[in-house]
């Protein structure tokens, strides 16, 4: 397991989510406001790519 940790694009939260090791995309929701999001894993590793959902 790794963990994800991502900036919401909306609120600007920081939020962690758990993932299996070998996962390179998942969708979060922000703990804060709700809002879905699409993670994508860079080669900063711990800190992901996040793209709010409509
Ligand atoms: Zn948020």
């Amino acid at each position: 397991m790794k963990t994800a940790e991502w900036t919401c694009a909306k609120c600007g939260a920081t939020n962690r989510k758990l993932v299996t090791s070998d996962t390179i995309d998942t969708v979060d929701k922000c703990v804060t406001c709700k809002t879905k999001h699409r993670l994508e894993e860079t080669n900063r590793q711990l800190r992901w790519d996040s793209t709010a959902k409509p």
